[in-house]
């Protein structure tokens, strides 16, 4: 098998696999091999029901002390037992399990192995697996991978996949110059493969990692070197300032801040001067970006071109499409979404109106970017949270237009030291003040015994008309438990509160029109309370809610709750963070308190990067930085230095002639930067 076959090559994978593969953008076998694992499952020895800490994976040995119970809740079935060994008992429970009550015994010895959680003050051990003991030590002792799934397969299947993939894919060669691989004492390619894949141990798995967060950081810089001393391009739009754009802004409830203005006259500059505009504005959330691209989009619009507004989620396309229509509408303006849950007819409508030029603007998610899309006058592309798109879209939409401007709006808060080093090849314009209204938001960080104070604080609120998120963290385990967590909670709010507050859930696994149906009515203010997972994360703006409320906060990277705490304070009014911890180590109360007292989220990623340090390798992802497969920026910063110092060595002529001769590693590369002209 060679990097470039489909994975349908690989024995033992279906039709139905190859689906579920490509829903998560596994085409062919070298996607595959860089479908690394987001965990390890260590297989630990069995451990004493009394030792069991939360949050970790336990396998316990015991037998049952009470007949199973079945509860219903709402759709679901829970089936609960307790176990007891001879150092004392834990509840067990299983959703939609309910057959396995007739198959447990009592007297009976049973191992259990999952995730220990705490439920109302009480740790629970979630969805175990049932095992012989001659399973169970088949397995004991060692690391195996968990991997990123989709809804229809299983992590074994994947396993499976990749075991033969690794072992029979015949092109796996070394593409690193020797001289840096030696220098920088990583392992080969191969090698490095196999043992971030399956690793006998930490260390190995460590080595694995940091060979392949060195190619991904290498090959990025050196794509960045390449395209900087290539320069900046002549541009054929034109963009010069028109009145009406002034007229519009004047008409605005409220006027730009010194900040959105220093920004808006430098994008100005940039559409004005003769050449492509690459540009970053990176800007706290709610500083107020989305208006600033609305400007640009309507300068654009009015000398004559098309702008693209690109964003990562259905749900805010969709927000952002009914606020630049409420805007821009009645100045002529028309604009269109585009997504992928339209229905094919509406997209192929969609593209002709692109394509004949009848959409001024067009809003949308990746559909956008997708080939087959082809634009009248293309001469903006507006990126929103630009993290989610690597440089390779980006230059997939160039090649699409007539070279249009590109203009990234990120919330992401990185250093300005290594924004240059990521961004290097881009311009760089912060907005770094928020509208004067603004109250910074109070946070506190709390455990579970001060739910019911939260419950009642959120009541006043909600009596005060305004409105409030509940975050629920995904828990990882399958999808589906994703799913029970938000279904689950909301249905217990429904009884904690009084009929009158309207409580609605929203989860990943929805349909597109079913979120669209449930975030439209939230915005609109007709749900009172809205629990999620991080779906919501980014960019959502409804300025009516004042309190946001994360449970597990201590489960996520400060930058996710940054992100997240960024719903709320975006009125007038007095909004409120409640950090919820299920979990108080030291560490977790340390980390958060950072968050509680700063509102500043450049400062907050600085200090994120202290407490963390090396160390925590698949703990927090930060920032879902999408354009690196494992290499996490914050923690990685040490490694991207040296692979910086490494790619600046290459002069152009060298990248070229590396470029030639090595086809993996220009492959490679232009996973980065897109094709490669030599
Ligand atoms: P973000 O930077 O997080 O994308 P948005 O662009 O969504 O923030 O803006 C947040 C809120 O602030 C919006 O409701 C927007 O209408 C409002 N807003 C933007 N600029 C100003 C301003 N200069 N004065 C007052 N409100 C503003
Ligand atoms: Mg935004």
């Amino acid at each position: 098998m060679l990097l470039t076959d489909s994975v349908r090559n690989i024995k033992g994978v279906g039709e139905k696999a190859e689906q579920c593969l490509n829903k998560m953008n596994i085409y062919s076998i070298a996607d595959l091999l860089e479908h690394y694992p987001r965990d390890y499952d260590e297989f630990k020895p069995l451990q004493p029901i009394s030792s069991v800490a939360e949050g970790e994976m336990a396998a316990v040995e015991g037998s049952l002390s009470a007949r199973p119970q079945v509860k219903v809740r709402g759709r679901l079935k829970i089936l609960s037992v307790m176990l007891q060994d001879e150092s004392g008992s834990i509840p067990v429970t299983w959703f939609n399990m309910a057959f396995l009550r007739n198959q447990l015994r009592m007297g009976t010895h049973y191992i259990l192995r999952g995730k220990v959680t705490k439920k109302s003050g009480r740790l629970v051990l979630d969805q175990p697996k049932i095992y012989t003991r001659q399973e169970f030590y088949r397995q004991a002792g060692r690391m195996r991978p968990v991997y990123p799934l989709t809804f229809g397969i299983t992590n074994n299947a994947v396993t499976k996949a990749l075991e033969t993939a690794l072992r029979e894919t015949e092109d796996l060669a070394e593409y690193l110059p020797a001289e840096v691989r030696k220098r920088q004492g990583l392992i080969g390619y191969k090698k490095a493969l196999k043992q971030i894949h399956f690793p006998a141990n930490q260390e190995e798995m460590r080595e694995a990692r940091r060979r392949l967060v060195f190619d991904e950081l290498f090959l990025y810089q050196l794509a960045l070197s390449y395209i900087k001393k290539n320069g900046r391009s002549r541009s054929a739009h034109m963009i010069e300032p028109k009145p009406e754009a002034a007229e519009f802004l004047d008409e605005l409830p409220f006027s730009l801040t010194k900040a959105q203005e220093k920004v808006y006259e430098e994008i100005l500059q940039d559409m004005g001067d003769g050449y492509v505009m690459n540009r970053l504005v990176q800007g706290d959330v709610g500083s107020g970006k989305t208006i600033v691209a609305v400007l640009a989009l309507y300068q654009v619009v009015l000398n004559g071109g098309q702008g693209a507004f690109m964003v990562p989620t259905e749900v805010l396309a969709s927000q952002h499409y009914k606020s630049l229509s409420g805007l821009l509408s009645e100045r002529g303006v028309r604009i269109g979404l585009l997504t992928g849950s339209l229905t094919a007819r509406q997209k192929r409508e969609g593209r002709e109106k692109i394509v004949a030029g009848d959409w001024d603007i067009v809003v949308g998610t990746h559909a956008i970017i997708q080939d087959n899309v082809e634009f009248a006058e293309l001469a903006l592309v507006i990126t929103d949270e630009q993290h989610r798109f690597g440089v390779r879209q980006r230059e997939s939409l160039f090649q699409k237009g007539q070279e249009p401007h590109v203009l990234a709006m990120s919330a992401t808060p990185i250093p300005r030291t290594l924004a240059l080093i990521l961004y290097g090849d881009m311009d760089l314009s912060v907005i770094d003040e928020r509208p004067a209204d603004r109250l910074p938001v109070k946070n506190c960080v709390v455990n579970t015994d001060y739910r019911p104070n939260a419950y009642r604080f959120m009541m006043e609120q909600i009596r005060e008309g305004h409105q409030v998120y509940i975050i629920c963290p995904m828990v990882e385990e399958s999808e589906e438990s994703d799913l029970e967590n938000v279904t689950i909670y909301t249905e217990e709010l429904k009884d904690i509160f009084p009929v009158s507050v309207r409580i609605e859930g929203l989860h990943g696994k929805m349909k597109p029109v079913q979120k669209d149906e449930i975030m439209e009515r939230f915005a609109q203010g007709e749900t009172d309370i809205l629990v999620s997972t991080t779906v919501i994360e980014v960019g959502i703006d409804v300025p009516n809610s004042t309190v946001i409320m994360i449970e597990n906060a201590e489960r996520f990277g400060l930058a996710q709750l940054h992100q997240l705490r960024g719903r709320v304070g975006r009125g007038g009014c007095q909004s409120y963070c409640i950090l919820m911890t299920g979990q108080e180590s030291k560490d977790a109360v340390e980390r958060l308190s950072v968050l509680a007292g700063s509102n500043d989220g450049f400062f907050i990623a600085q200090e994120d990067l202290k407490i963390r340090g090396q160390g925590d390798l698949f703990g927090i992802r930060q920032s879902g930085d999408q354009l690196f497969a494992l290499a996490d920026i914050f923690q990685d910063a040490q490694i991207l230095r040296q692979a910086g110092e490494e790619a600046k060595a290459f002069t152009e002529d060298e990248i070229v002639l590396l470029y030639r001769k090595n086809y993996r590693l220009r492959d490679r590369v232009e996973t980065y930067l897109g094709k490669v002209t030599l």
